[in-house]
C-alpha cells in the first residue's frame, strides 16, 4: 500500500456471498471474480446444498460460469446430518456448515430453533475440521433484538467446543462485537460493507429504501460505530464477508420485498472509502485479504489488486438488480490485478 492515489492490496477474499443458481448464477459469479480470488458460497438455494453431491454439482456449475473464481463451498447444517453425510460433504470439498435459525432469512424455513440442537454433531465437525458459520438471529424475537438474543447460545457453544471454529456471520450490533472479542480464538465474525455504513434510519428513517433492507437489519449508530472499530482494529477475529445477496429489482420493490443488499459490484471500492474516511487504510488489507484466510486455514493469495483514485458512478442496475450505492459516485476504482490486465479489457 502506498500513496493516496493508488492502493495496492493483496488480492481479497469474501467469506460470505450469495451466488444464486441456474440462469442467475453466471453474472453474479463473474461479478465476484472481478475482484475476489475466493468466496465462501452460501448454500440457501432451492433445494439447499445439503449433501456431498450437491456441493460437487454446485461447485462445478460455478466453475463453468466463472472459471477464475475459487468457490469455497458451504452446506446447510441440519441436526439430522449423519457422520457419514458430513464426511461425504468434507470429501466433496465443503469447508463450512451454515446454521440457519428457522425462518430468519431467505430460504430458512427448515432451520433450527436453538444452536444446541447441533451439539451432538460437534465431535464429527471437529474431527473433519469443518467451520460452523452461524446466521446469528434468534427466531421469534423482535427484529432489533434477534441478534443479541442469539449470543447466549452462541457463547455457550463456542466455549463448550473449543476445537471447533465458529463464525458469527454479518454481525450488526455492538453486543455481538463484544461477545466475539471476549470468546476464545475459535470464534470470529464477518462484517459486511453495508453494516459499516448504514443504520436503520437509512432504511426506514426517511423514505423507505427497500434496497438497503437486509437481515440482520442495520441497527443504531452506536452499533455501526462498534462494527467500524472492530473492522479498523486489526483484530484478526473480524474479517470481510459481503453478504452480497442479489434479488431482482421487482422482488425488492413490491409489497413483500426480499431481504438482501447486492454489494458485490462495489465491495472493495466501498471498503476502501470506509477505511480511508476513518484514516485506517493501512488496516484494509488485514480485514479483507488476510484474517479470513488465516481463520479458515487457507494460504494467503499471492496476487495483488490495485485501486486508483478515479471516481465513477455506480450503475442504477446491475444484472437486473439495484446494486448497493446505485447512482452514487465512488472515489476508488479497481484498476488491475497483478497480472497487469486491465479489468475492463
Ligand atoms: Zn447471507
Amino acid at each position: 500500500m502506498n500513496s493516496t492515489t493508488n492502493i495496492v492490496l493483496r488480492r481479497p477474499d469474501d467469506f460470505h456471498v450469495h451466488l444464486r443458481q441456474d440462469a442467475d448464477l453466471g453474472e453474479y459469479a463473474r461479478e465476484a471474480a472481478r475482484v475476489f480470488a475466493r468466496v465462501l458460497v452460501m448454500p440457501n438455494l432451492v433445494p439447499p446444498i445439503l449433501e456431498g453431491p450437491d456441493v460437487s454439482r454446485y461447485r462445478q456449475a460455478i466453475r463453468e460460469q466463472a472459471p477464475a473464481l475459487e468457490a469455497l463451498m458451504a452446506f446447510k447444517l441440519l441436526p439430522r446430518h449423519t457422520p457419514a453425510q458430513l464426511a461425504s460433504l468434507k470429501t466433496a470439498g465443503a469447508v463450512a456448515g451454515k446454521v440457519y435459525p428457522e425462518g430468519v432469512t431467505t430460504n430458512s424455513e427448515d432451520g433450527i430453533t436453538d444452536l444446541r440442537q447441533i451439539w451432538p454433531l460437534m465431535p464429527v465437525l471437529e474431527e473433519l475440521g469443518l467451520v460452523v458459520c452461524c446466521h446469528g438471529e434468534k427466531p421469534g424475537v423482535f427484529s432489533l433484538d434477534r441478534e443479541e438474543r442469539f449470543l447466549d447460545e452462541f457463547s455457550q457453544t463456542v466455549t463448550k467446543f473449543p476445537n471447533v471454529r465458529f463464525v458469527l456471520e454479518h454481525v450488526s450490533t455492538a453486543s455481538a462485537v463484544e461477545c466475539v472479542e471476549h470468546l476464545g480464538a475459535n470464534a470470529a465474525a464477518t462484517i459486511t460493507l453495508h453494516h459499516l455504513e448504514i443504520t436503520l434510519d437509512d432504511v426506514i428513517g426517511g423514505m423507505l429504501k427497500p434496497h438497503l433492507f437486509c437481515k440482520p437489519i442495520a441497527k443504531r449508530p452506536s452499533d455501526r460505530e462498534a462494527l467500524r472499530q472492530a473492522a479498523f482494529s486489526g483484530n484478526p477475529k473480524f474479517f470481510f464477508g459481503s453478504d452480497s445477496a442479489p434479488h431482482l429489482k421487482g422482488k425488492k420493490e413490491c409489497a413483500a420485498g426480499c431481504a438482501g443488499v447486492y454489494s458485490m459490484p462495489v465491495a472493495l471500492e466501498g471498503l476502501a472509502e470506509v477505511f480511508e474516511r476513518a484514516g485506517k487504510l493501512e488496516r484494509l488489507e488485514g480485514f479483507c485479504s488476510q484474517f479470513g484466510a488465516e481463520f479458515y486455514g487457507l494460504a494467503l493469495n499471492e496476487e495483488t489488486v490495485t485501486l486508483v483514485r478515479d471516481a465513477w458512478k455506480v450503475p442504477d442496475l446491475a444484472h437486473g438488480v439495484v446494486p448497493y450505492r446505485a447512482g452514487e459516485l465512488l472515489a476508488w476504482r479497481v484498476a488491475t490485478l497483478s497480472t497487469g490486465t486491465p479489468l475492463n479489457a
